[in-house]
């Protein structure tokens, strides 16, 4: 009975704050029983308002399976202020993960609690995020640091292994060049790392891109006929345009970005490369297009973060070091990934002197 003359005298009330909050709302009573909640709540919490009215509070925090972990100091809290506010992890009915915050506080005149549910999930996760780029660029700082002191002991071993070269018997001779061979794979993984993470002295010339695609597709062929995988390359460019770049650099963006295409399509497929002008913007886009196995939209915003992979042998520096190559070209990257049906990149690199063709000399 008492619950009904309740309901009837708080609706009235609030009932105009109920339609305008833009967060979720409950009222409780003093037994801690739901008596109402807005629309906002059905969303929150994934479920209607008849499943909730008429339950006690504490049931529908053990069914959204809250971690409560101060809940003594909340409820303590609440008595001594009259409000009290705790952030928590939440399975709605529907069985997301959230991250919610409440705020409750007793509305005296009314004899209520009134709870407050703000979800906080897209905060949370970018907060995340952040901390995630945070701890990535420190990462990479401390590890290039790193690879460069590497750099100096590994000079002196290699100069003092061809010191000892010269007075070596045929058998010590064959372990010092394997010893040599060693330090120079060394030396070539700590130079592609740092080229990554330092800034390099760029050579820029000018050139035809569809040169150097056609060069790239050459080298990397036998690669991908290993693995029955066709690239085939479509020109719809003048080819009298160029651009202006630091040729290796790019060369490394291509093959880079096809080893990625021929790593996704372990069961075979095609390599689509299409060059072509945009009619009306000095750029050129070579659009590489695969049928691997695609990219979730979670990866999706990772994948030029350094040293992210999802390969169990991935670097997860080759499409940092892309984004980093091609951004100092005054270039662009487009992503478009499906699942299961593949991704295309899209390169957009500016044409030297905007639209206007350049003579071949
Ligand atoms: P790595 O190849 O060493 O993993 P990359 O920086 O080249 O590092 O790529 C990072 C991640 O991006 C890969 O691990 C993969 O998950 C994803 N990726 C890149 N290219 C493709 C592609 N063509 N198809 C599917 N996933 C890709
Ligand atoms: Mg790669």
């Amino acid at each position: 009975m008492t619950f009904v003359v309740v309901e009837a005298k708080y609706k009235q009330k609030f009932e105009h704050v109920f339609q305008l909050y833009s967060g979720g709302l409950i009222f409780i009573n003093q037994e801690g029983i739901i008596l109402e909640v807005n629309s906002k709540i059905e969303s929150i919490l994934q479920t209607e308002r008849d499943e909730l009215c008429g339950m006690n509070a504490f049931h529908l925090l053990d069914i959204l399976k809250a971690n409560l972990e101060n809940k003594k100091e909340f409820i303590e809290e609440l008595h001594q202020k009259g409000h009290a506010e705790l952030f928590c992890d939440i399975q709605t009915f529907s069985g997301e993960l959230k991250y919610i915050g409440i705020r409750v506080s007793k509305q005296k005149d009314a004899d209520l609690y009134l709870t407050e549910v703000h979800d906080e999930s897209e905060k949370m996760s970018m907060k995340k995020r952040l901390d995630h780029t945070e701890s990535l660029s420190t990462l990479g700082q401390l590890a290039a640091s790193i690879a460069h002191e590497i750099r100096n002991p590994m000079t002196s071993l290699k100069g003092f292994t061809q010191l000892l070269f010269t007075t070596a018997n045929d058998e010590g001779k064959r372990y010092l060049s394997v010893i040599n061979d060693e330090i120079n794979r060394m030396e070539e993984i700590l130079t592609e790392f740092l080229e990554v993470s330092k800034p390099t002295t760029h050579i820029f010339t000018k050139f035809e891109i569809k040169n150097l695609i056609q060069e790239v597709v050459n080298f990397m062929a036998p690669q991908a006929l290993m693995q029955n995988i066709n690239a085939t390359i479509n020109f719809e460019v003048d080819h009298t345009r160029k651009i202006l770049g630091d040729r290796n650099l790019l060369k490394q963006v291509f093959i880079n970005s096809i080893k990625n295409a021929i790593e996704a399509m372990s069961h075979g497929g095609n390599i689509y490369i299409n060059i072509s002008d945009m009619r009306d913007k000095p750029y050129v886009c070579i659009s590489i297009e695969d049928q691997g196995y695609g990219i979730e939209e979670k990866v999706l915003e990772r994948i030029f973060d350094p040293f992210f992979t999802t390969k169990a042998y991935g670097t997860g520096l080759g499409l940092s070091h892309i984004n980093k190559v091609i951004g100092e070209h005054g270039g662009n990257i487009e992503v478009s990934s499906t699942v299961g049906k593949g991704t295309t990149f899209k390169f957009y690199l500016p044409l030297h002197n905007g639209n206007k063709p350049i003579l071949t000399i």
